[in-house]
């Protein structure tokens, strides 16, 4: 017997605002997750008073005011700008890539004096058409910044030769010739006051959830409750990886918490950008929210190659793996019942404005 509109697999931010906006038109919908807990990888934990931020650090960003008066309306979202620094071999950077930057790296003080010395590094590097995203990196900051704060980084992060990744993945971050750290050059920033748990408890305020419960372990039962599907885990899963597996980066991440530590790094983000340093980056989570507790928490992570049963985090969108997904797309596209969205059913690297941008798009063709 169907019960409900639509069945919709993952609690996340896209299963969430689907959720809300189909409900608020008055269908019928039934969520479920595998997980014990709402929110996919935006889930935030309280630990000693401080939100941690349990799957990665989240910095809510955006130029779309649609999606930002979307989330305001559920929650309050605090000043916070994300302004990462670069640890390398002990000396310190700022990021993303500007005047402090250029002034750290040459003791260059005008823009004009960091203008001619990308130049210079790009002339010399002669490339055109920069094809990967080392070729892509020295194009658009020159070698040295490359060497320093990129290419260890990366090849840490991603677990593969900056000469085998995709240009794209470096053009999201800015090259600024202004003092400004901003990590991001979108209107509006933030993080929700009391943490992104919040946020995605009032998305499914009203909605049937149920946690713990895996859409395969059942799917013959959950397929005849509802009309519908709104599939929101791995592409490849759903078709029982009949083309083979699609590739992931996975983080591990080691979290402590610092008692009687009030300030462990002065800032919420610092990546090490050597090779030497086994983690990424370290995360204090209470900078998120400017937090004057007495203890800290703080996140050390590891990227690692993603094998069956880990969380997978990053879809890595080279040649190999975007052409094994176009075969699971066509299969997704021929689903009469079936809708395909978000992060890993679209095995796109979305942000979660993008994510919510999607989401309201496809709440409203439907
Ligand atoms: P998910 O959050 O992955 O949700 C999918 C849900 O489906 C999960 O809860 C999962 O348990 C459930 N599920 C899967 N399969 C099944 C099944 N078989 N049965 C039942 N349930 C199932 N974005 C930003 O905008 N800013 C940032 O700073 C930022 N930082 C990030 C840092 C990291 C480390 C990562 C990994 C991502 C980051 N993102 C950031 C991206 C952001 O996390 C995503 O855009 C967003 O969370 C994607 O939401 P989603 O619903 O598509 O996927
Ligand atoms: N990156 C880098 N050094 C840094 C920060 C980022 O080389 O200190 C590169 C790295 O390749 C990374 C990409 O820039 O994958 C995009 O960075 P972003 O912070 O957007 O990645 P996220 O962690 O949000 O996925």
């Amino acid at each position: 017997m169907v019960k409900f509109n639509y069945l919709i697999v993952g609690t996340g931010l896209f299963g969430a605002t689907i959720a809300h906006s189909l409900t608020r038109s008055g269908k019928q919908c039934f969520v479920i997750d595998k997980r014990s807990h709402i929110g996919g990888n935006i889930y935030t934990k309280l630990v000693n008073g401080i939100n941690v931020h349990k799957y990665g650090a989240h910095i809510f960003h955006t130029s779309n005011k649609r999606v930002w008066d979307f989330v305001n309306s559920f929650v309050e979202f605090n000043r916070y700008i994300n302004a990462p620094i670069a640890n390398y071999k002990g000396k310190l950077y700022n990021l993303p890539f500007n005047m402090n930057t250029f002034y750290q790296m040459w003791g260059v003080t005008t823009p004009e004096q960091a203008a001619t010395k990308i130049e210079e590094q790009r002339r010399e590097s002669g490339i055109t058409h920069p094809r990967n995203l080392e070729e892509q990196a020295i194009s658009l900051i020159g070698k040295d910044i490359y060497y320093t704060l990129i290419k260890d980084y990366t090849e840490k992060q991603w677990g593969r030769k900056a000469t085998e990744l995709p240009t794209f993945i470096i053009r999201r971050l800015p090259v600024r010739l202004t003092f400004d750290n901003n990590y991001f050059n979108d209107k509006y920033q933030g993080i929700p006051v009391g943490g992104y748990t919040k946020l995605v408890e009032k998305l499914l305020e009203g909605v049937e959830v149920k946690l713990d419960m895996d859409y395969f372990e059942n799917k013959e039962y959950f397929d005849s409750v509802a009309d519908r599907i709104i599939y929101t885990g791995e592409i490849d899963r759903y078709f029982d990886y009949c083309f083979g597996h699609l590739e992931y980066r996975t983080v591990s991440f080691e979290t402590e918490v610092l008692e009687g530590v009030s300030n462990y790094q002065g800032n919420a983000v610092v990546n090490y950008t050597d090779a030497e340093t086994p983690y990424t980056r370290i995360i204090e989570h209470k900078h998120f929210e400017f937090g004057n507790q007495p203890d800290t928490v703080i996140s050390k992570e590891y990227s690692k190659e993603w094998r069956l049963g880990d969380e997978p985090y990053y879809p890595v969108n080279d040649e190999r793996n975007s052409a094994l997904y176009t075969k699971y797309k066509a299969l997704a596209d021929a689903q009469e019942r079936v809708i395909f969205g978000g992060r890993l059913a679209e095995y796109k690297y979305y942000d979660m404005h993008q994510v919510i941008e999607r989401a309201l798009n496809l709440a409203n063709s439907l």
